[in-house]
Parts: structure tokens; sequence; C-alpha cells
């Protein structure tokens, strides 16, 4: 995998991650499935650092709770998570209209 692929593919799981922890709780295995029903292939040793910088961040807060005796890390959106997803989501809207060519272009004629 190239660089640029890795750079834009790891853009495309945080969008996911952050999506999907703004619906409700997200646990990382659960990702790991989520994102490979989409096609991403992930390592834990890739989502788990993914996710601990998220939470650096202030756009994850981490819950622990304990699931049929197992400790498990929660994670949600916080505030600041759900208005950085809004402003993703603008920022998607206007790449796909572009790259996709689907829409007509807002400065093309
Ligand atoms: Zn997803």
């Amino acid at each position: 995998m190239g660089d640029i692929f890795r750079d834009t593919f790891l853009g495309f799981v945080r969008v996911h991650i952050l999506y999907h922890a703004a619906k409700g709780r997200i646990f990382g295995l659960e990702m790991i499935e989520e994102l490979r029903e989409h096609g991403y292939e992930l390592s834990p040793g890739t989502l788990y650092p993914i996710l601990h910088a998220l939470e650096q961040a202030g756009y994850l807060r981490c819950e622990h709770s304990v699931v049929d005796g197992k400790a498990r890390k929660y994670y949600r959106a916080t505030a600041l998570g759900r208005r950085i997803l809004g402003q993703l989501k603008d920022r998607i809207r206007e790449l796909t209209r572009e790259v996709l060519e689907e829409l007509p272009h807002p400065r093309r004629k």
C-alpha cells in the first residue's frame, strides 16, 4: 500500500469512527468488524492508536464498562467530536460532488 493510499484510507477510518461513536458507544473489536464489512482490513495495532489519538484530541470520551465479566473500553463522541464530524461531512459532500462528478460543480458551467 503506497503512502498516499494509506494516509487517505486512515482518514476515512477516522471518519467512520467518529460517525459510529456519534450514534452510540463503540469498542475496538466491534469497529474492526464494522470496518471489515466496508472492505477495510485493520489490525488492533492500527485501530487502537487511532482511538487513543481521537480521545487525546478530545473527540472521543472513553468509558470503562464490564460486560460478561470482561473489562471493556467503550468510546463515544464528545460535543467537539460531533462538531468536527459535521465539518467533515461538509467536506465529504463537497469532495464527492467534485470527484465523483455526479452532481454539477458549483463553479463549473
Ligand atoms: Zn462505518
